[in-house]
């Protein structure tokens, strides 16, 4: 007793009262970054000691632990402000719309008044402010990690193997022209820039196809470097290795192959490590949302490549000591979570299913990898929820249904969506695959101007609980 009391005492006096929190949030492109964090924000602001029944899975806004949440300048003055009072007004809209997507990286900081209720601390009357800092990024620039591991040739060897199906077809304008190109002459910036455009289109026609792995990320989000020599480059995928150690050895300086190699180089130092350097080691937790619904309604080829992309985002957080990530960045991240978005496109008996669907994405064959000292949770929620559930009595069963405005007609329907496949669909499933996932448009807040919402509070609880 006296030796944790000494103990909880110890941990205040270091940390002090107040406190700093970095949480990232990343994903996918319209995996629900914007939705996530303007219903998170929401959520707290909303957080009043009376009345916390939209969070009943929050114990901090339970017992009176919080005392109050305010939103404050944010501390990275460099980085775009998170535009929360752009997307309250779009929900606020008639009819509500949907928040505008961020791009790039957004920041946001909220205060937390607190004063613990509960252990020992409680006697202290103290009062503190945890600042929470809410920073996002796109998921397509954590595809680019690798890349600081691959030459250029072994890059293009890589993008080699990746192109088939689908992807081959897209391929072909810019392909054929790459073909005609002879590598070892010297360089005409034009030419250079107008098939790095096309390599660009490629990838934007890989993304429409529901196909997210895409490397380089910033090609498809290049924010300010949009146009720069710095993205003007492409993976020769047409030569077989024995042409590529040619070129290698052989192009002078000057030559395109050269060139191509050089802006990889300075892609991948400048770009790919000036991101991971600048953002990743100051990150205290971090939340990865994916949106698994979406490739289900797609084709196999789009959820393997979902796969693949999961997998790569994951594998920056699987910190072995010896993995890259760590031997360049040593990031410091103690909590992890994993999170299955739009939930409310399913009923609640679908949940489980979900989430494990979403484990077989992340780990192959589900196995359990390992994080050292990173405690990492997996979950299905609703940022902001869409749908009302309903039950339906027929032949004497209850059958669990959905009803909201689908976005498609605008239109009022009651569905039932299907089932979500627990473990990765095989070919059977994708023969008779019957899933059809409709977008639904926002409800309209009500008075209290909380934002409806399935699990945010599980969220808010693992995230934040022992800060408080
Ligand atoms: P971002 O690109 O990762 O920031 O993704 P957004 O948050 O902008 O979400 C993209 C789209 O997904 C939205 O416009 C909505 O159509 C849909 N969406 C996001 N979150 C939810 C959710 O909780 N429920 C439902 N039904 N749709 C969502």
């Amino acid at each position: 007793m006296l030796y944790s009391f000494r103990k909880e005492l110890n941990d205040a006096i270091n940390r002090g009262f107040d406190r700093t929190l970095r949480l990232a949030v990343t994903g996918l492109s319209r995996s629900g970054k914007t939705a996530f964090i303007t219903s998170l924000i929401n959520q707290l602001l909303n957080i009043d000691r009376n009345d916390n029944n939209h969070l009943p899975l929050f114990e901090a806004a339970h017992n009176n632990t919080i005392i109050g949440v305010k939103r404050i300048a944010q501390s990275d003055l460099s980085v775009s402000r998170f535009d929360y009072e752009g997307n309250i007004q779009a929900l606020n809209e008639i009819p509500p719309q949907w928040p505008k997507s961020t791009e790039g990286v957004s920041e946001t900081r909220l205060a937390i008044r607190y004063q613990r209720q509960s252990g020992l601390m409680r006697h202290f009357k103290e009062k503190g402010t945890l600042y929470l800092d809410i920073f996002d990024y796109p998921g397509e620039w954590l595809l680019d990690l690798p890349l600081l591991n691959l030459s250029y040739v072994q890059w293009s060897q890589q993008q080699q193997s990746l192109l088939q199906g689908k992807r081959q077809e897209l391929a072909q304008n810019w392909l054929e022209k790459v073909k005609k190109l002879d590598l070892s002459a010297v360089v005409n910036e034009d030419i250079l820039a107008q098939l790095a455009k096309d390599y660009t289109v490629f990838l934007f026609d890989c993304k429409a196809e529901g196909l997210h792995f895409i490397q380089p990320g910033r090609f498809v989000l290049p924010r300010e470097l949009e146009n720069a020599p710095i993205l003007q480059f492409f993976p020769l995928v047409h030569l077989n290795q024995s042409q590529l150690l040619q070129l290698q050895q052989n192009a002078k300086e000057g030559s395109y192959f050269k060139v191509l190699t050089q802006r990889y180089d300075y892609y991948c130092q400048h770009v790919v490590k000036g991101f991971y350097h600048r953002y990743f080691s100051t990150i205290d937790r971090q939340v990865v949302l994916a949106d698994c619904l979406t490739p289900l309604n797609y084709s196999q080829q789009a959820f393997l490549d979902m796969q693949q992309v999961l997998q790569q985002l994951f594998s920056n957080f699987h910190y072995g000591k010896r993995s890259l990530i760590h031997r360049l960045f040593s990031p410091r991240i103690d909590k992890l979570m994993f999170i299955a978005t739009k939930a409310d496109h399913i009923t609640t008996d679908q949940l489980p299913n979900l989430i494990s669907l979403m484990r077989q994405l992340l780990q192959e064959g589900g196995r359990h990898a390992e994080y050292e000292g990173i405690d990492t949770e997996y979950t299905a929620i609703a940022a902001i929820r869409a749908t009302k559930q309903w039950m339906i009595k027929q032949d004497g069963k209850r059958i669990y249904a959905l009803q909201g405005i689908r976005s498609s007609d605008k239109q009022q329907v009651t569905l039932y969506p299907g089932s979500v496949p627990s473990r990765l669909p095989n070919k059977q499933f994708w023969q008779n695959q019957n899933f059809e996932f409709d977008q639904f448009e926002p409800q309209p807040l009500d008075n209290s101007s909380v934002i409806p919402h399935l699990r945010m509070d599980s969220v808010l609880q693992f995230l934040l609980s022992d800060k408080l």
